[in-house]
């Protein structure tokens, strides 16, 4: 059997009913031991937000690169987050938009290649992968700026293109 892409829920008493198949649902507990770091992503409920905050800061400050934990913000259908929450999220989830949440988390690379749309340099190893991986490279699309959103797309769709053209032809 397949092993199931690890997720921590915070905030969740119990397993959502449109938590997807595939990912395993491991409740974090609102005060984890003072070292504990997270090896996998975290989503987070819109109503534990607060207390995630400073658990959030302790974990970028224990970690090597100092950054915060790859982490998602559930929200219920039309309530609105706190503007002041945003920085400690990797991307926002609402209500009926799970479909995202299978996208986001199929590639461990996905959550965070949006930190790299706005560098002028994207090194080799990343272009490669945004052009060979779906989830990275429509995530990738999305969160660049218009003016490189063609150059994205190349890189995205360039081998898969010529490679299919050459079956066609
Ligand atoms: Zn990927």
């Amino acid at each position: 059997m397949e092993k199931k892409t690890k997720v921590y829920a915070f905030g969740f008493k119990e397993k959502p009913y449109w938590w997807p198949e595939g990912f395993e649902f491991v409740p974090l507990n609102e005060k984890p031991s003072v070292d504990w770091l997270p090896d996998a992503p975290i989503v987070v409920h819109l109503k534990s937000v607060r207390s995630f905050i400073p658990l959030a800061l302790r974990i970028a400050r224990f970690r090597p690169s100092g950054r915060l934990p790859e982490a998602i913000l559930y929200k219920p259908k039309g309530i609105k987050e706190p503007a002041d929450t945003t920085p400690y999220f990797d991307a926002v989830i609402e209500e009926g938009e799970e479909e995202r949440f299978v996208e986001l988390l199929s590639c461990p690379l996905t959550l965070t290649i949006g930190e790299w749309a706005d560098e002028k340099v994207v090194p080799g190893w990343l272009k490669e992968h945004i052009r060979d991986c779906e989830y990275c490279g429509r995530e990738f699309v999305r969160r660049v700026g218009i003016h490189r959103e063609l150059q994205a797309i190349l890189w995205w769709k360039g081998t898969k293109r010529e490679m299919s053209d050459d079956k066609i032809h």
